[in-house]
């Protein structure tokens, strides 16, 4: 049977460098690698970010957003989907998070108040107050705070309140993920979910065996790292190693983003075939 490498990649820190958030450097690798894979971009950024750096680089594949609150699909792809979707724009969307009228419901139970009463709600900030607790510029701070499937915070309370208010929210089936300098109320999604979803798809259209690669950098990358047939670790900015429970097939770059993804993709088997 014919074989296809499928490339799920997450982005800030793993393909686009830390700082200017660019690949520019590793652009040859990858126009190439993106003509002979399937590459999926899977990430904790927005529909409207993944779909401008879709564009900017000519890729017309499937792509999901928010840490697997979404799965967004080109209409043009036609592939064969299981059930009726809703559409936005030219893409049909797969949603498998919390919408952000629920989570918004949610932090106005009166059972949240003791939690709740301890976040600052970044949906809920003016722009002064915005720019002066995160001290972000206007045009991230557009980007950071327009999200459909999550709602950040940041949190005044203590830390063994947090993790109660953790542990709360899973009564619910939402979760609080730990980003860089926000909380983030979201629902029980993962990106290994969203992948296996899209694995599934491909394979119900194609008659192909697929080959699945997951590329990460930080802890929300960890569950679709686990389950891919390779597993790339780009060398993480903060140094902190991430480690897995699967030893089989994994790669660890010793250079950061974005000359990492370019080198931890060039040690395993299924692209120095291709390469
Ligand atoms: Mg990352």
């Amino acid at each position: 049977m014919n074989q296809q490498v499928i490339i799920f990649s997450d982005l800030d820190g793993t393909l686009l460098n830390h700082k200017n958030f660019s690949f520019e450097e590793i652009l040859f690798f990858f126009k190439k690698i993106s003509k002979k894979t399937i590459i999926i971009f899977n990430t904790s950024k927005t529909f409207s970010e993944v779909k401008k750096i879709c564009s900017d680089y000519s890729l017309h594949n499937p792509f999901i957003v928010e840490n697997g609150s979404a799965v967004f699909i080109p209409k043009k792809l036609k592939l064969i989907l299981s059930k009726k979707l809703e559409s936005q724009d030219e893409y049909y969307k797969l949603v498998l998070g919390s919408n952000l009228d629920d989570l918004i419901k949610f932090t106005n139970l009166r059972k949240c108040y003791r939690f709740i009463s301890k976040c600052s709600f970044l949906h809920k900030m003016n722009t002064k107050k915005l720019k002066e607790s995160t001290g972000l510029s206007n045009s991230i701070l557009m980007n950071s705070t327009k999200r459909d499937f999550s709602l950040p915070f940041l949190w005044n309370g203590t830390k063994d309140l947090i993790l109660e208010f953790s542990s709360f929210v899973q009564n619910y089936n939402f979760k609080i993920l730990k980003g860089g300098r926000f909380y983030h109320l979201i629902g029980n999604v993962d990106k290994g979910k969203a992948m296996k979803e899209i694995l599934g798809i491909y394979s119900n259209t194609f008659d192909k065996n697929f080959i699945s690669i997951s590329l990460g950098d930080s802890p929300n990358d960890v569950a679709m790292l686990e389950i891919s047939d390779y597993s790339g670790i780009v060398k993480p900015f903060s140094n902190k190693k991430l480690k897995l429970k699967k030893n089989k097939n994994v790669f660890y770059s010793t250079i950061i983003a974005p000359k990492g993804w370019e080198q931890v993709l060039k040690m395993m088997p299924p692209i120095k075939k291709i390469n």
